[in-house]
């Protein structure tokens, strides 16, 4: 039999040697990347000088200057292996696109010349109509372009020199992901720059930086194969859950296995050759669920990062006979997967604004942003929620080992306590945001929570951790893009105001720190329902946050709304992030997107049950029956009605697991159809969600059920306790 025969394979399997280069990591770290370095070595000085003025001061690169970096580009590539040039982009789909050219062109005798221009570099127009775009392209123009973003370097993957690239409709509407991630940063850039040089008016910029965290199962390949739903879905629809899952938490301490030790080492070693800053890995909570985590970078470099460290994970996981599971819940009963997005800015002068400091002024300054990011999420709580929505990011969220579906901030005792004292601080008092050690007001000082981190909240889906905050309701197989959007746009906006009411207050003569301080406290009064410290995972939070105002909606295509609020509209508008059409194209791609994958996983569910489950079950119950009969008449009918009383118990489980199993089978199909007919895409996502969802579960129950009656030597899928320990 298959399973048994995938098994043995998978259990068999050694870990496997690992090419190790015989330089240490500084010697070939960054080497498939065109950094600064390469620019120099490859580019006229002329040409790097006005590249890096273009990078550093976000001007853009005047064409004959592109041709140039074009050609040092191409030389560049070509030395290094490379025989195709692509735009990559990030379209509104999951993952990442690519169209691969070769660097030739006719030589006008007959042969070829391999070539590179600037225009080619700087532009494309991709046949891309077939990438989702919720009707813009469609109603405007039908041609997307792809342009070259500057700030983030190009490099060579499987012999392709990768140049990412915004991807734009002919209207200049964004039809990715990376487009409105730049805007969103350039807002946050200039509206807290303007409140930093409150504080110190030399600086020029500020960034956002993003530090993510990315979790995933590795699954090993014979299994996976085995498992359509998987193959297909990326997650398991139907498996009981294993005697032995989490429970004894031996896997979250325990040594990783040598064939994912192997894994990680190759990963590791190919992300450093892509500039990638891997750094942390480790085991989860979850059998077969680990983690990496990088350095933090500026959030759009490491968002490539992120993106490209997903394809690499598919592709160095296929070398080790493993499939990497990015889905945010592939295995119920145990925890699923997220991407927990670390999250801070910081000036050009180095100084990282959620830190505290020692003095009355890096204090005034740090108690500035997080007020304003309290205000912002509070603001926008249903919006960021909606940011990091998904059909499959829905199974985590709201689960028992999750973060909520509502959005609050943690902030912590020690810092929810200062903030209650500022509040009620007098300008006078002022001086008590200083001492040696940090903000005093006779308090534990701050530089102590650094240190300290048992006061850590994970129920808690933002929280402040020491100088940054952690977004932990982003989704593991999510562009950190999304959440990044509306989280910096939406900081933006009220950094934005916040400066216009110091300025104003400014003009009518108050001192500076008194009109800040005077600031801080409304915004302290008027959010501070946003944080909450205690258990998330509580009903009485539920009804808490209800009371507050919280955004408690459960429903993902209702949560998409979130993006359409007035409030919304009016902020991505402010922070020229988004305009409102494409605000509603991307809703619909949203909704479609929701759609399909329920769709698809209805449909595999359907098929399994039908194609794979039930003819399994009849036919043990068959041989229970056959059985049944044999000893009825073997035995007298007094005798033979005590032996066989368990075993009619079984068959009638059976019958009845098959009988639910097949009419709701039939119930989904018919709900899919009259969802399929419905033309809103909003409509038709709301119907699956309420209409088709509820079956798939009614059936995963029973179907589970079965595989606890019938005979182990039949069951034709993986178990769970094979897919998950990995020997
Ligand atoms: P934990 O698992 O305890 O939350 P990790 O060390 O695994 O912590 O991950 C922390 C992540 O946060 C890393 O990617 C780290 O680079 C990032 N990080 C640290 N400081 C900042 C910061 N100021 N801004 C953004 N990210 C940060
Ligand atoms: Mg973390």
């Amino acid at each position: 039999m298959l399973r048994f025969k995938v098994v043995d394979e998978a259990f068999n399997r050694k870990a496997l040697p690992v090419e190790i280069p015989s330089e240490r990591p500084e010697a070939y770290y960054g080497k498939y990347v065109f950094n600064r370095q390469k620019m120099f070595e490859y580019l006229s000085k002329h040409t790097y000088e006005a590249l890096v003025n273009a990078i550093d001061n976000k001007e853009p690169l005047p064409l004959d200057v592109a041709d140039s970096v074009a050609e040092g580009m191409k030389r560049w590539a070509i030395d290094n292996g490379a025989r195709h040039y692509t735009h990559w982009f990030h379209p509104l789909t999951d993952g990442t696109a690519e169209k691969h050219d070769a660097f030739i062109q006719h030589d006008g005798k007959g042969g070829v010349v391999e070539e590179f221009t600037g225009k080619l570099l700087v532009q494309q127009e991709p046949d891309a109509s077939s990438f989702p775009n919720g009707g813009i392209r469609n109603t405007f123009e039908a041609r997307g372009y792809s342009a070259w973003d500057i700030s983030s370097p190009a490099f060579i993957l499987d012999q392709t020199l990768c140049i990412p690239t915004i991807f734009i409709s002919y209207t200049g509407d964004s039809l990715d992901y990376k487009t409105p991630l730049l805007r969103a940063i350039n807002a946050v850039d200039k509206a807290a720059t303007r409140v930093a040089r409150y504080f110190d008016p030399e600086v020029n910029h500020v960034q956002s930086f993003l530090g993510w965290e990315q979790e995933y199962f590795l699954v090993d390949e014979a299994l996976y194969s085995a498992r359509p739903d998987l193959m297909l879905t990326g997650r398991t629809l139907m498996g009981h859950e294993s005697a032995k899952n989490q429970q004894l938490e031996d896997h979250y301490f325990g040594a990783i296995p040598s064939r994912v030790e192997a894994f990680m080492l190759d990963l590791e070693i190919e992300c450093h050759k892509l500039g990638i800053p891997a750094k942390t890995r480790h085991n989860e909570v979850a059998p077969n669920q680990f983690e990496l985590a990088p350095i933090f970078e500026e959030t759009n470099l490491a968002n490539d990062h992120n993106l490209l460290l997903m394809s690499l994970m598919a592709e160095v996981a296929r070398r080790h006979n493993f499939r990497v599971l990015l889905h945010e819940k592939p295995f119920s009963g145990i925890n699923g997967s997220g991407k927990h997005n670390n999250w801070s800015l910081g000036t050009d002068k180095g100084k990282l604004l959620f830190a505290p400091g020692k003095t009355v002024e890096e204090n005034l300054q740090f108690l500035t942003f997080v007020a304003n990011v309290m205000a912002a999420v509070h603001d926008h709580n249903a919006l960021l929620k909606a940011s990091i929505m998904s059909a499959t990011n829905a199974h985590r969220l709201g689960a028992n080992e999750a973060p909520p579906a509502i959005i609050s901030i943690f902030m912590g005792s020690h810092i929810s306590r200062i903030l209650d004292k500022v509040e009620s601080l007098a300008a006078a008092d002022l001086q008590s945001l200083a001492s040696k050690e940090g903000i005093s007001l006779g308090l534990t000082q701050i530089p102590d929570i650094m240190l300290d981190n048992t006061d850590r909240n994970r129920t808690s889906p933002f929280a402040f951790t020491g100088n940054r905050f952690e977004f932990r309701a982003v989704g593991s197989s999510a562009n950190c893009a999304s959440a990044m959007i509306a989280l910096n746009a939406a900081v933006a906006a009220q950094l934005k105001q916040f400066a216009d009411a110091v300025d104003a207050r400014l003009a009518a003569g108050e001192q500076i720190k008194q009109a800040v301080l005077a600031e801080i406290k409304a915004l302290i009064t008027a959010h501070k329902a946003i944080i909450f410290d205690g258990n998330g995972y509580s009903d009485e939070w539920k009804a808490e946050a209800e009371k507050r105002g919280l955004d408690c909606e459960t429903s993902a295509p209702k949560i998409f709304d979130a993006y359409l609020r007035p409030e919304s509209v009016k902020m991505f508008s402010e922070t020229e992030v988004f305009n409102q059409v494409e605000l509603e194209a991307r809703n619909e791609v949203k909704w479609e997107m929701y759609t399909k994958k329920i769709q698809i996983e209805a449909r595999v569910l359907g098929d399994l049950a039908i194609n794979h489950v039930i003819p399994v079950a009849t036919r043990y119950q068959s041989v229970l029956l056959d059985n049944l009969y044999k000893i009825k008449s073997l035995f007298p009918a007094e005798k033979s009605e005590k032996i066989s009383a368990q075993d009619m118990a079984a068959i009638e489980r059976i019958s009845d697991h098959i009988a639910i199993i097949r009419s709701e089978v039939a119930d989904m199909v018919e709900a899919r159809k009259v969802a399929n007919r419905i033309d809103s895409e909003r409509e038709k996502a709301m119907a699956y969600h309420d209409n088709v969802l509820p079956h798939m579960e009614t059936i995963r129950y029973n179907i589970d059920k079965l595989e606890l009656d019938v005979d182990d030597e039949m069951w034709p899928l993986p178990k769970y306790r094979e897919l998950l320990f990995i020997r």
